[in-house]
């Protein structure tokens, strides 16, 4: 099964919270979006991180309703997710359908996309701020052995 049938047949399970937001990332979305987004989000970190304790707004019929637009980084990159400890990475697969057809094999295309995830993620890290490192770290991800597990 491809990425996209796999997470068509779960229906948004990420999408349920907690979903984070950078600042920087609220900055790339529309006035409207952006609103939505402030209306369910709670300020987590000095202005710099944002969460969506629950449901996301943007999940309409067990699909994200912005899928094309422009999504939160950390929704792009799901379920590969990582800690950034001290500066370094360590990369974590939640234990959702996805991650886990990925980690098996099934998932058709897994290579190219968590190629692709990854590089991601290090051109997005390396433009982070120290402040939003230090959030990160102090963060630890939601999905990692140390912050929790997928719901
Ligand atoms: S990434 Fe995982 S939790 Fe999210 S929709 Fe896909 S299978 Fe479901
Ligand atoms: S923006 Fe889309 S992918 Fe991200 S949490 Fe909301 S509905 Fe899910």
């Amino acid at each position: 099964m491809n990425i996209s049938a796999i997470c068509q047949a779960c229906g948004g399970r990420c999408c349920q919270g907690p979903i984070f937001l950078r600042a920087r990332e609220m900055e790339t979305f529309g006035e409207e979006k952006k609103a939505r987004f402030l209306e369910h989000a709670q300020v987590l970190t000095a202005g710099s991180t944002y969460v969506l304790p629950k449901t996301c707004p943007y999940l309409e019929g067990g699909r994200c309703a912005v899928w094309h637009e422009g999504r939160p980084f950390d929704c792009t990159i799901f379920p590969l997710s990582f800690d950034l400890v001290e500066g370094e990475l360590h990369w974590h697969m939640a234990p959702c359908p996805l991650g886990e057809a990925i980690l098996a094999g099934t998932a058709e295309d897994a290579g190219a996309w968590l190629d692709k995830t990854k590089r991601l993620i290090i051109d997005q890290v390396r433009t982070w701020t120290p402040t939003e490192r230090a959030d990160y770290e102090g963060l630890s991800s939601p999905w990692s052995p140390r912050g929790g597990g997928v719901g």
